[in-house]
């Protein structure tokens, strides 16, 4: 790192856990992030800021009005723009040290292999179920690890599945396929505050998985109320009927 580097990140490293070796570790890692949206706008804000190495952002999707009041790293400006764009645009004036690979393709088993295949950690930010198990079944193919989370009215939920460790489960154990009643924040609608907590702490999986400090949230699940200040932690446990884990899905 270079002088400015480290006087950029100077309170973080006074962190005992991480100090200047742990964040060495963020500069050297690259995090892939599935969606530049309501999780993902203060996910990628806070590794940028925290000093991630690189960040690749994929999202098919672009910028509209309704999107702004969530999704903080796009603007007015930008609406019409591919979103992994304009996350590029907004995350160059959060950090500069931070190289940026904006993804603007479709989400698919096939074109996320090699984005996988390039990253430390994977962190899920996207809106729907369909795409949650297209990142699960590549991430657990390629034994990498994936942090994700999802967040609906006032209620979130957040994993992380740690695919180099064998015997992990999967988010497919715990959430199948094809039992799976789709509810979606659009539909549903969601507290901006509360995408903002799921995203913080979904960066702070990140980042303690790729400095290898405290204990990230492997093979369990956080659920967060926040309209009750309700936070609960359960352990999952490997489904010996998923298809994932048998290498059939
Ligand atoms: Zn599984």
């Amino acid at each position: 790192m270079e002088n400015l580097e480290k006087e950029r990140y100077l309170r973080q490293m006074k962190v005992a856990e991480l100090g200047e070796e742990g964040q060495e570790k963020l500069k050297q890692s690259t995090f892939l992030l599935i969606g530049a949206g309501g999780l993902g706008s203060p996910a990628a804000q806070l590794l940028a800021a925290s000093g991630a190495g690189r960040l690749i952002i994929a999202d098919f999707d672009t910028v509209e009005t309704n999107n702004l009041s969530r999704q903080f790293l796009h603007t007015d400006a930008r609406i019409g723009m591919n979103k992994a764009e304009s996350a590029a645009v907004a995350l160059k004036d959060v950090n500069p040290f931070t190289r940026v690979t904006p993804f603007t393709g479709k989400v698919t088993d096939e074109t996320l292999a090699p984005l996988v295949a390039e990253a430390d950690v994977v962190v899920d930010c996207c809106d729907n179920s369909k795409t949650r198990h297209v990142v699960n079944r590549v991430c657990h193919r390629l034994g990498k690890p994936l942090v994700t989370a999802g967040a609906i009215r006032g209620c979130g939920q957040i994993s992380v599945f740690d695919f180099r460790e064998s015997g992990t489960p999967c988010y497919a154990c715990a959430f199948p396929e094809d039992e799976e009643n789709d509810l979606k924040a659009s539909s549903l609608g969601v507290l901006t505050a509360l995408t903002g907590i799921m995203g913080a702490l979904e960066a702070a999986e990140a980042v303690k998985i790729a400095a290898g400090i405290g204990s990230p949230l492997k093979g369990k699940v956080m659920l967060v109320d926040i309209l009750n200040n309700d936070y609960r932690i359960f352990a999952l446990r490997s489904n010996p009927a998923c298809r994932v884990c048998r290498g059939e899905g």
